[in-house]
């Protein structure tokens, strides 16, 4: 099909529920992707940060083949090899010690919510259910996880929401130690706002939620969706503040393009869960935990493909700096690793799509700031001609400002 034939399928047999930019891909390798006529686009998208290893990688694409060709799905049933064998490294490799696997970040977020709140009514009693949010949060787009969702744009004409969710502003320590009571069932907090702006929580902030579960008997959820997985340069994001959570939840970068969502919680807590309280029929099967697996082995190699992020990381923020230092419509360069943000002054949509006519992808993200998520491979020739492009970009807006 060409592009023309797909963008006027996709208005004639799809549900309209995205403002698609008006571009079809059909080929992705490392950090490019092709429309049918052959035309290329340098990847700071990655699909919102789910390509870690950029598209098409050998280890996810060999993985896929290899378990394609042995055993796909049997559910949850029976035991499988590749899911102990998923499960063990995250385990060994994080604060938890057991885990739960389904297909989404939505999933793995109801997940913590359904487990936060046995928890507490085993732990507590049934007077303790309320789980406290972030303003300008993002959780999903399931009924539990859009409620816990701090945006209010999201809960127009789907009411009544789930009860028992209370946000407060992120960041802010006052309303945090105002908000948490005997109620309190969890907090759920990312430590990056990845939709919400690519906002960065402070340590002192995590700190104090963890002193505050720690003191109440509440849990500490971190939504390590789009963070976790390598995303801010470590494999998970609470591993630079040395706040550790009780539940952790992840899904865009795990399966490096497969459907997989997981979430993970210290032994104390997971053992609320029995047979019957929860389930996915297709989570943690063969072919997604064997890809996941891949995508990990490749992440914690000793050749230091973390040590890669963040290191080029460094540099692009450097660049990013170096924008701001010269166009005054960004106002904050933002994140961590390879999750950054331009804040602008200005809306950010026509800055995305001539971007996109130069041949470059990124994504803008709460109308205003500009978000970079490129596969963690991504190279400092592609950063540059990035910042090459942005800068034509922001000059001609600029002029245009002036007139
Ligand atoms: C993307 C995202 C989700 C939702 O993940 P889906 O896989 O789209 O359900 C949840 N939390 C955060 C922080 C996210 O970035």
């Amino acid at each position: 099909m060409t592009s023309e034939e797909i963008l006027a399928a996709t208005e004639r047999y799809l549900m309209n529920t995205y403002a698609r930019q008006p571009i079809a891909l059909t080929r992705g390798a490392g950090c490019r992707v092709y429309d049918p006529e052959g035309r290329e686009y340098i990847d700071f998208v990655s699909g919102v940060a789910v390509d870690a290893l950029g598209h098409c990688s050998e280890e996810v694409t060999e993985a896929i083949n290899a378990q394609a060709a042995t055993l796909i799905h049997v559910s949850n049933l029976y035991h499988t090899e590749p899911q102990v064998q998923l499960a063990q490294v995250l385990v060994e490799y994080s604060f938890a010690d057991k885990v739960f696997f389904c297909n989404s970040g939505a999933e793995a977020n109801e997940t913590a919510i359904k487990l936060t709140r046995q928890y507490a009514t085993q732990t507590h009693g049934s007077e303790r259910y309320e789980i406290i949010a972030m303003e300008n949060s993002f959780h999903g787009r399931t009924l539990a996880t859009i409620a816990a969702t701090g945006q209010a744009r999201f809960h127009m004409g789907i009411g009544p929401l789930l009860p028992g969710i209370v946000h407060i502003p992120f960041n802010d320590i006052a309303a945090a130690k105002n908000a948490v009571t005997s109620r309190t069932a969890g907090i759920l907090v990312e430590p990056i706002q990845g939709e919400g702006g690519v906002v960065v929580a402070e340590q002192k902030f995590l700190q104090t939620l963890r002193e505050l579960c720690d003191h109440f008997g509440s849990l500490l959820i971190f939504d390590e969706v789009q963070t976790g997985v390598g995303r801010t340069g470590s494999l998970f994001a609470y591993e630079h503040d040395g706040v550790l959570p009780d539940i952790m939840t992840l899904a865009k970068g795990l399966g490096g393009g497969i459907p997989i969502g997981a979430c993970l919680a210290v032994d104390r807590v997971a053992r609320a869960f029995s047979p019957g309280m929860h389930g996915c029929t297709l989570g943690g099967n063969p072919l997604v935990c064997s890809t996941a697996h891949a995508v990990l082995s490749r992440l914690l190699e000793n050749d230091g493909l973390l040590d890669r992020c963040r290191e080029i990381g460094q540099y692009f923020v450097k660049k990013l700096y170096a924008l701001k230092e010269t166009f005054g419509c960004i106002q904050e360069v933002r994140g961590r690793g390879l999750l950054l943000g331009l804040a602008l002054n200005i809306e950010g949509n026509h800055i995305v799509d001539t971007c996109r006519e130069q041949g470059v992808l990124i994504n803008c993200t709460s109308g205003r700031v500009l978000r970079f998520v490129p596969p963690l491979t991504i190279s400092r020739n592609d950063i540059d001609q990035l910042v090459e492009v942005l800068t034509a970009v922001f000059q001609k807006t600029m002029s245009k400002a002036v007139l």
